[in-house]
């Protein structure tokens, strides 16, 4: 699990081969949605602790595996 802070002010974390951007903190954990949600409609989502420390969480699983070398996706 590795956080990559963008400059855009959300930042993106990599865990088991795909990427998230932050969705939303909530109370006690923050919600992640997968980098390609809007271009695959894939609904891949996650959770962590606050401290993005740790999975809480699994959500839903991505639909399928994604090249990582898509064109026009950074990181
Ligand atoms: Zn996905």
């Amino acid at each position: 699990m590795e956080i990559i802070n963008s400059n855009n002010n959300k930042p993106k974390l990599y865990f088991e081969g795909y990427m998230y951007v932050l969705k939303h903190t909530g109370k006690s954990s923050i919600t992640w949605r997968c980098s390609k949600a809007t271009m695959l409609k894939c609904p891949g989502t996650m959770y962590t602790d606050l401290e993005i420390s740790k999975i809480v969480k699994s959500g839903i699983t991505h639909i399928i595996i994604h090249n990582t070398q898509a064109k026009q996706e950074r990181g």
